[in-house]
């Protein structure tokens, strides 16, 4: 279990693809509101946010650009790794309208325990998606 009362930056990582149309508003407002994937999230701690996609299939890119966020906020504000944690977003984790999960989940989720950080799943719940995925329609 992550001490999310312990982190300090926020890396919402958002499929590429989906990204190409989607401005992230949704996955924003949730962490704005606490809600969805954020829920768990003191609501009155202050936390910074960074949104950034996976590069694109295979998921690959995240490696580089990950590794360089951690050195660029250790050089200029000495924020250490312990400190930022990665949130998949739902486009990424979960069966919805569009599409299935991401393919690749399972090898992104590891490129980013190699690199040390941690990492959760969902970002913006959709009502409407989730009583389709408790009902079956959608697989999860
Ligand atoms: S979860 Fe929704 S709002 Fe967030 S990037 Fe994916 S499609 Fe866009
Ligand atoms: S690897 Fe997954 S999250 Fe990234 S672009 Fe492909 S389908 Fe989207």
């Amino acid at each position: 279990m992550v001490d999310l009362t312990k982190k300090e930056y926020v890396v919402v990582v958002q499929c590429h693809i989906v990204k190409e149309r989607c401005p992230g508003y949704l996955c924003e407002k949730a962490f704005h509101e606490r809600a969805g994937g954020f829920a768990p999230y003191p609501k009155d701690r202050e936390y910074r946010f960074l949104n950034m996609t996976c590069g694109g299939c295979c998921g690959r890119a995240l490696h580089r650009k990950l590794t360089l966020l951690l050195r660029t906020l250790r050089k200029k504000e000495g924020i250490e790794k312990d400190k930022v944690i990665v949130q998949l977003s739902s486009c990424m984790t979960k069966d919805n309208y569009h599409a299935p999960p991401c393919p690749h989940l399972g090898y992104i989720r590891t490129l980013i325990e190699r690199i040390g950080l941690d990492v959760q799943d969902d970002t913006v719940i959709s009502d409407t998606s989730q009583r389709r995925r408790d009902e079956g329609v959608y697989q999860s």
